[in-house]
């Protein structure tokens, strides 16, 4: 029988993730249990506060041990023994993928934390044709998908601005950059996924097959199991780019022109829009299709401490294009 979305929420918040209010009290027989244990990879019992933090640095959870999975099966077992435990065990698992999240997501107090980045990276396939994709680890980094989908003229089409980040860890949130726009975020641009679920099963899921579990998993915040192995649509990568940035120093302009921007039909293939403080020498260093001789420059941008405002785009294009591009980009920005 297919278990239902409210089974997937109910077996994986029993022993659910350590976060910045709890601070569970390790059994004295987990190492000892886990121990015996038959892996492919193996558990660290010793310095394991190495994983007792995270980016945001509010929070710090001492786990019981680090699993280093050599296999997807490791991380099925090690959850199924969890799950075995009952419900009133107070064992709790995380998933960690680079550890960039803020409130201790990826911590687990007194618990497992997985380390997704001990996966066999081997795992990652690249598949062209008319609807392309690539089958990646969830411990993959985004930035090794870039540089082997590269290899075959092809780039995912969501990105995160920072790609030093696992497609476990994005995945369970929403991954968002400047093709958002156009693509969605890169929740919206997964076809399959593998995953281990609160029970220990391995479970293949897509908009077709378990796709109650698979909407979970995406985005759910890690909360509807471990993401092993995302198939994420590709496109033709660009062969050229042209970035352009703007600079504001009045708000209304800067939203009015990101929406208007985002709204039209042709358009610009990446647009996000930041905000940032002017310290000194900053406007220095600004690598811009901004006119610096322009007048305005100087006196609306100057000031340190002035909250500026940044529209940033890419129009992709490509090399026999070069001539008109000028042309093209000045176009998009001004109609
Ligand atoms: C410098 C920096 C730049 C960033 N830039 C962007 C950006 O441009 N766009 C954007 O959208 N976000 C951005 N983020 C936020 C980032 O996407 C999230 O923090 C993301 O969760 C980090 O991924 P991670 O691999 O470090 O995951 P972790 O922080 O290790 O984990 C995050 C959550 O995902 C869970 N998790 C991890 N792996 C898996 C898995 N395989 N299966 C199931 N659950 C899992 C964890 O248990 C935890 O709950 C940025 C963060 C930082 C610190």
């Amino acid at each position: 029988m297919k278990p239902s979305i409210l089974q997937y929420l109910a077996f994986f918040l029993s022993f659910s993730f350590g976060g910045a209010t709890t601070a569970h009290v390790p059994d004295q027989d987990v190492p000892a249990s886990l121990s015996k244990l038959h892996l492919d990879g193996h558990f660290s019992f010793h310095d394991v506060s190495t994983v007792a933090w995270d980016f945001g640095n509010l929070s710090s959870f001492m786990p019981a041990a680090v699993l280093h999975p050599g296999s997807v099966d490791d991380i099925a077992t090690t959850v199924r023994h969890v799950f075995l435990k009952g419900e009133h065990s107070m064992l709790t698992v995380a998933a960690r993928g680079q550890g960039h999240s803020l409130q201790g997501q990826c911590q687990a107090a007194g618990g497992i934390v997985i380390k997704m980045e001990s996966l066999p990276a081997a795992r990652m396939k690249v598949c062209s044709g008319a609807s392309p994709y690539v089958d990646a680890s969830g411990g993959e980094l985004w930035i090794n998908v870039l540089h082997e989908t590269f290899k075959y003229g092809l780039a995912p089409k969501s990105w995160t601005d920072y790609l030093h980040l696992t497609i476990g860890g994005t995945l369970s949130n929403a991954g968002v950059s400047g093709q958002t726009f156009r693509h969605g975020p890169q929740i919206s641009n997964v076809k399959e996924l593998e995953i281990v679920t609160g029970r220990g099963d391995i479970v293949t899921c897509s908009h077709e097959q378990n796709s109650d579990l698979f909407h979970a998993a995406l985005g759910g915040l890690g909360q509807f199991g471990i993401i092993t192995r995302a198939r994420i649509a590709l496109e033709p990568a660009p062969k050229m780019v042209r970035w352009i940035r703007v600079l504001y120093s009045d708000f209304t302009s800067f939203t009015e022109d990101q929406e208007m921007l985002i709204s039209a039909a042709r358009t610009f293939d990446y647009i996000e829009g930041f905000v940032m403080i002017n310290r000194t020498g900053i406007l220095n260093n600004w690598r811009s299709s901004f006119n610096p001789k322009d007048p305005v420059w100087a006196s609306q941008f100057e000031t340190d401490g002035t909250v500026l405002f940044c529209l940033e785009m890419t129009k992709n294009y490509n090399p026999e294009e070069v001539d008109n591009m000028e042309q093209v980009s000045s176009q998009l920005a001004y109609h």
